[in-house]
This record gives C-alpha cells, structure tokens and sequence, in this order.
C-alpha cells in the first residue's frame, strides 16, 4: 500500500492537466486533479473555444454583404444581437463543461474543487484539506496582464470579453499579438467600430514579414483602424458611461469598451512553489527539464505554466509525452519544431516551420514561392479580399522549411501541409502532389517559379 493518498496530483483541470489526469488514471494510477476555476481552463472557457464561436458569427456579416451578388434575398436588413451570440456561446462552454467533468469522472480521477497550493514536497492543500501523493503535476496555465497607468482598472481582457453585458458599438484593442487580431476581426465582423493599438510599427512580431504587412492591409479592408507606433497613456469613464483614451501623442479617442490584449503570465503566484525551493525563471514560469520535472523532484509542470508555445495542442502534447514517460521510464518525446498555428483573423492566418527571415538568418540558401490572388468565391461576390501563399524552401536540400497562408480556411489548410513538413516533404514532392481543383489550397502544389531567392 502507497504511503500517499493519490500516485499523481493534478493542479489545474484545463488542456494539460485534465489530458494528464485521464491518461494517468487510463495507465492504472491514482489520480485527483483540483480545479479552482472552470473545468477545461483557459481554451474551453475564456480562450479558444468561445473564440473560435465568435469568430464564425462575425463571419455572416460579409455572407449577408456577398449573398446578394450569388443571387439571394434574404428580405430584410441583416441585424445583429449580441446577446444570443454570447448566451449560446456560453451555452456551449457549459456543455463541454459537463463533457470533461464526466470523463475525469469515468476515468476514476477524483475531482476536487477549489484552489490547491503546495504545502509540502508531496502534500497539496485545498482549503483545510491536506492530500499527500507520490508526484504533483503543476498545470495551471497563464493569467492576462494589463499594464498599469491611470485608469487601466476600465479595460477589459480576454476574461471578461465573452461575457459584456452589452455590445460594445465603438471598441479599442490594444497589443498586437494573437488575441489582440482575433478580436479586432471579431468586433469589427460583428459591426463595432474598431480600432487596434499596437507599440510598434508592425504587429504581430515573429510571424513572416510578407504575412504580417499582407493581414495589416486585409484588415484595413475590412474597417479596423489600425495605429502602430501608439500607446495608451489614459482612461477616463465619462458621465455616458463611454470611455475618454489618450495616447502618448497626446490625442483622444472615444469608445465604450477598451480590450488589452498584452500577453498573458503565468498562474505561479502564491502556489507556494518558491518555498519548496521549485526554480522559477525571471518572467515566473516554472524551469523543467525534458521530462517536465522542475528543480524538486517530486514536483512536474507542463502546459502554459512552463512558457513554451502557448497553444492548446502543445499542452496536450506536452501530457502524453509526462505520463507515457512514466510508464516507460524513457525519455519524454516531444518535437517542438514545425508547431502549425493559426491566427484567426479574417482572412485567417495559418503558418508553420521558418518564416523567411528565419530562414535567412539560419544561413539556409532561401528560395521563395509566393502567390498572391483573388480566390474565387469573390470573383463573383466582388468582395476586394485576397488570399497570399508562400512556401520557403531551402535551395542545397529543396527542403520545404516554412509554409504560410493569410486567406479563408488558412488554419484547415496548414494542418494538412504541416503533416508534409513534418515527413520532410521536398518542393519536388510538393510540385508532383496533383491539386484539387477548384480550390485555394491547390495554389501550394502548382507555384513554380521562385520570386526570389
Ligand atoms: P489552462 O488551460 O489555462 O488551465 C489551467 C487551469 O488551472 C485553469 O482552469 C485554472 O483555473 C486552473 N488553476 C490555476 N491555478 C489553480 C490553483 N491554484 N488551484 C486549482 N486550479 C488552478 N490555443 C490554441 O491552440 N488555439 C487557439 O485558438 C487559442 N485561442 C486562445 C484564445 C484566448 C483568448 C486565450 C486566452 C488563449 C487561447 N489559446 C489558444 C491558448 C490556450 O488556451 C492555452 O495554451 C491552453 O489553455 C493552455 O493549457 P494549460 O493546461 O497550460 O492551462
Ligand atoms: P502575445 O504574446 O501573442 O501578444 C502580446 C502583444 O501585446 C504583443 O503584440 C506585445 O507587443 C504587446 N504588449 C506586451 N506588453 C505590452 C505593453 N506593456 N504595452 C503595450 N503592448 C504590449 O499575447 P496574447 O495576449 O495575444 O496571447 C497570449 C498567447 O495565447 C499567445 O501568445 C498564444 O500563444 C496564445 N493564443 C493562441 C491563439 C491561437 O492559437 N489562435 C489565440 C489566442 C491566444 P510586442 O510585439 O512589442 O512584444
């Protein structure tokens, strides 16, 4: 008989830990996971899953605008209501909510609400009850962060904005990364007036050049009002109950709602990790080894908590690879090259492997492919959206080391093709794959002539 209550201990039931829970308790140990929030975490409540929701009901707004062209007449004027989009969007979470409480449940992992801190290097605490296990999995993923100056308490962050109580008709975005497009599509689909802050001159750093300079001019299309080389300086609650911005070059601008969308960090606070002695880095993720094991032995952390990518996937990824490690007793496998991610923005953005600069600046002998079109659906509903491909390929081994799309279904799209890349595909093997015609996808198999190299 075990000298523990439980063989693991999860903190956090969302992509990680609850893909951490179900697996161990699968391969026969005792397991119980303490959530304090929300079953699923961050991607099914207040990230990816409401997103992507919302993301497909401020798509119909251009539907509506292009049925016409395609012959239809649905009668009257299209009008929005935010609050069945937020109702049956919350709806769904509560759903899937019920979905991964029943198969922690069937799987013989013991749930326990509330929040967990760290009490010993093998006790948990939650509220007045101590539960010893062999090992503590730290799974508790990230936390917005909104910069401090005057009236920062206004804003509001990826946590609250599934749930306004009204829709906001005027809306300011700041930041310029993932959460920060996504919303500025979604709000401005949906009929806000939109603007996106961003502190630099380009957003979406990191991203290929070409992708990020072609979704600015996409989104300036579609009506969102873009200001690089800007920052928020204040916020004033005026008597309508509207919101006064400044900036730092000393204009204003009025909205009802102001979304920062300025990174997330890590849910380590207060868990009692510093105490055990459990290494933290300066930005206060937890160190890990390749098995996930940080500076205490007993003490294991994946998913948002540790800083890798952050995305759903890697999490679950990063849970598979813990327990079959403790099955096998082998090294963790885990392969953090050629992640596909997408941005779903509108049009999308759907990327894998090296942007070209990356590619450059690794040395590689860079040869590019590029297209640049109009896709078909909107030849005839006129709409002035295009679509950019773009495949890099390294010239000494005509390996394909990076594929990127801004354009309708990039993610569904670069799912497919991150599969190729991942078998080493070649551009030769990629110019012999016959396309689907009619499509947009069929674009990466039929680009022949580099446009630079
Ligand atoms: P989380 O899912 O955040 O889970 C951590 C859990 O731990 C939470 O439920 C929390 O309540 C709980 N917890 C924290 N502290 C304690 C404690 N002390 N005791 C008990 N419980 C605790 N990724 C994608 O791949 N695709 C997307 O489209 C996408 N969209 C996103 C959109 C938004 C707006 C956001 C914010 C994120 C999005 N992400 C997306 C990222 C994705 O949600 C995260 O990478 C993923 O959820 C990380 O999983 P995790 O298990 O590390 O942490
Ligand atoms: P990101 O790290 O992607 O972007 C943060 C943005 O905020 C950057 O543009 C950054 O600018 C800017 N910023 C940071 N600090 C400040 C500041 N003090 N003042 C002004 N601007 C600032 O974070 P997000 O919040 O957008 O998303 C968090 C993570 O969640 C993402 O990185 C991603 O991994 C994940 N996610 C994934 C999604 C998907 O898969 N589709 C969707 C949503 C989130 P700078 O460029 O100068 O650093």
């Amino acid at each position: 008989m075990s000298e523990y209550d439980f063989d693991l201990f999860v903190i956090g039931a969302g992509s990680g830990g609850v893909r951490a829970s179900r697996m161990a308790a699968a391969n026969g140990m005792r397991v119980a996971v303490a959530e304090d929030r929300y079953m699923g975490g961050t991607c099914v409540n207040v990230g990816c899953v409401p997103k992507k929701l919302f993301v497909y009901g401020s798509g119909y707004s251009e539907s509506f605008e292009d049925a016409g062209a395609y012959g239809w007449d649905a009668g009257k004027a299209a009008s929005f209501d935010w609050a069945i989009l937020r109702d049956n969007t919350a709806k769904e979470v509560a759903r899937l909510n019920g979905i991964y409480r029943n198969l922690l449940g069937n799987s013989g992992v013991t749930v326990i609400n509330g929040r967990a801190i760290l009490a010993g290097r093998h006790e948990v605490r939650v509220g007045e009850d101590i539960y010893t296990a062999e090992r503590i999995l730290v799974a508790t993923g990230g936390w917005p962060v909104v910069p401090e100056f005057p009236g920062s308490e206004l804003a509001i962050t990826s946590n609250e904005v599934f749930s306004l109580e009204a829709f906001p008709q005027r809306i300011l975005v700041v930041g310029g990364g993932y959460i920060a497009v996504e919303f500025a599509g979604i709000f401005a689909g949906l009929g806000a007036e939109t603007y996106l802050s961003y502190r630099r001159d380009l957003f979406l750093r990191g991203f290929d050049k070409d992708v990020r300079t072609f979704t600015r001019d996409e989104m300036t299309k579609k009506r969102v009002q873009l200001r690089f080389n800007h920052n928020v300086t204040a916020i004033d609650k005026q008597a309508d109950g509207s919101l006064l911005v400044r900036d730092d070059s000393g204009d204003t601008l009025v909205v009802d709602a102001v979304l920062f969308a300025t990174g997330r960090k890590p849910n380590t606070r207060g868990l009692g990790l510093e105490k055990l002695g459990v290494v933290l880095h300066k930005d206060g993720t937890i160190g890990v080894d390749d098995n996930f094991r940080s500076s205490v032995t007993s003490i294991y952390a994946l998913g948002d908590v540790t800083g890798g990518p952050e995305l759903t996937p890697v999490a679950l990824a990063e849970a598979m690879a813990l327990v079959k490690h403790w099955k096998t007793g082998k090294t963790a496998e885990i392969d953090y090259n050629n992640i596909p991610t997408a941005v779903f923005c509108q049009p999308n953005i759907g990327t894998v492997g090296l942007t070209e600069e990356e590619a450059r600046q690794a040395g590689i002998s860079v040869e590019v492919y590029k297209s640049d079109f109009r896709a078909m659906r909107h030849t005839v509903s006129g709409r002035d959206e295009r679509t950019l491909m773009k495949l890099v390929v390294d010239k000494s081994t005509d390996k394909v080391v990076g594929v990127h799309m801004v354009g309708a279904d990039a993610g569904e799209i670069i799912q497919g093709i991150a599969v190729a890349m991942k078998a080493g595909a070649t551009k030769s093997v990629f110019d012999q794959t016959i396309g689907i015609h009619p499509t947009a996808a069929e674009e990466f198999v039929t680009m022949r002539t580099p446009v630079s190299t």
